[in-house]
Parts: structure tokens; sequence; C-alpha cells
């Protein structure tokens, strides 16, 4: 993702609020919260449609139709819960997302997150902490977010995967050690 697909990203979420905003002034308050529903409907479809530009798409194009190639998503498995056990905003907002792109037709992969926080997604090296959000890669001598450090490194995953089938090495979990034989009692 480039740093101008971003700003029109997050320019697409400041047109959202214009749009909604005559949508909640048409409604009296004892309205608002049946209709609540219907505006989060709203906000879902501009994000998806948002987030399919930033691949050339849109959201009433179906693939064949388009010229194109399919967009490839690559989304994190991690999954995000409520205090009540109940899926939160961010994964009900991801099913939404995976079942309408998908009908358009385009492919979308679920990457495991193991140790995308911790390479740096130029040459896969450690990064070092800076701060909670902040890490550092003392070999590309570059500041990373820890977020779009971990964005970049499920992009080169998604992108290993499908040329050559496999995770980069860094990325794949080792397997967990056998468990060390229990002593036998001294005679
Ligand atoms: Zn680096």
């Amino acid at each position: 993702m480039t740093l101008a697909s971003f700003l029109s990203y997050i320019e697409s979420w400041s047109r959202a609020s214009t749009v909604l905003a005559p949508f909640y002034e048409k409604l009296k308050h004892r309205h608002r919260r049946q209709h609540r529903k219907k505006g989060s409907r709203m906000l879902w479809d501009l994000t998806v449609d948002a987030l399919l530009k930033l691949g050339g798409g849109n959201s009433t194009a179906k693939v064949k139709k388009q010229t194109q190639s399919p967009i490839c998503f690559a989304i994190g498995l991690g999954d995000f819960k409520t205090v009540s056990g109940l899926p939160s905003l961010h994964t009900a907002f991801v099913g939404y997302f995976i079942k309408k792109v998908r009908r358009l037709g385009h492919l979308v992969i679920g990457i495991n997150e193991y140790n995308t926080s911790q390479k740096c997604p130029r040459c896969l090296n450690q990064l070092s902490q800076l701060t909670w959000r902040w890490k550092r890669c003392d070999s590309c001598d570059v500041h990373l977010h820890r977020d779009v450090a971990s964005g970049q490194c499920m992009a080169a995953i998604a992108k290993s995967v499908i040329e050559t089938g496999n995770r980069p090495k860094v990325f794949i979990r080792p397997p967990h050690p056998p468990p060390s034989p229990t002593p036998s009692p001294q005679e």
C-alpha cells in the first residue's frame, strides 16, 4: 500500500461521515436506534468500497466484467473478542468484507500472524523494540510502526504463498520441541 492510497482510504472514511450525517439528521430521535443498523451497514459498504478502490476495483463490478485481474486481500487470522465473549466489531466487519469481495470474484487469503510484528518487512531481520508501538530495523536504518510492519509482512507472506506455495522461513512457527524424557529414579 502506498502512502497516497492510504491517505485516499483515510479520506474516504471522512467522506463516510459526510454521507451519514444527513441520513441521521432526517430521523427523529426515537427512530434513530431502529436505523442505527442501517447506518452501520452503509458505513461498512463505504469501507468495503474504499478498500476495493485501493486495488483498483469497486463494489459493483464483478471480476469477470472488469478488465483487471482479481484483487488479492491478505487478512490476519487474529480474532478479536469482546469482554462478553461475543465477536468484536472488527471480527464482524471482516466476515462481512470477505463475503462481499468473494462474491465479486476477488481472492481473500487468511494469514497466520506469527512473527509478523517482529520482523522487518524489507530485510526480514529481527526488529528491536523502541516503544510499545514503534520498532526499529538496524540493518535498514528505519523506524517502523508495529501495525504497518505487520501489514507489510503479511503482504510479503501472501505474495510468497501465491508464488511458491510456502511462507518465508522466518514466518513459519517452529514445531514444539519433544517433551524431555522423565529422569529415571536413581537406584
Ligand atoms: Zn530491515
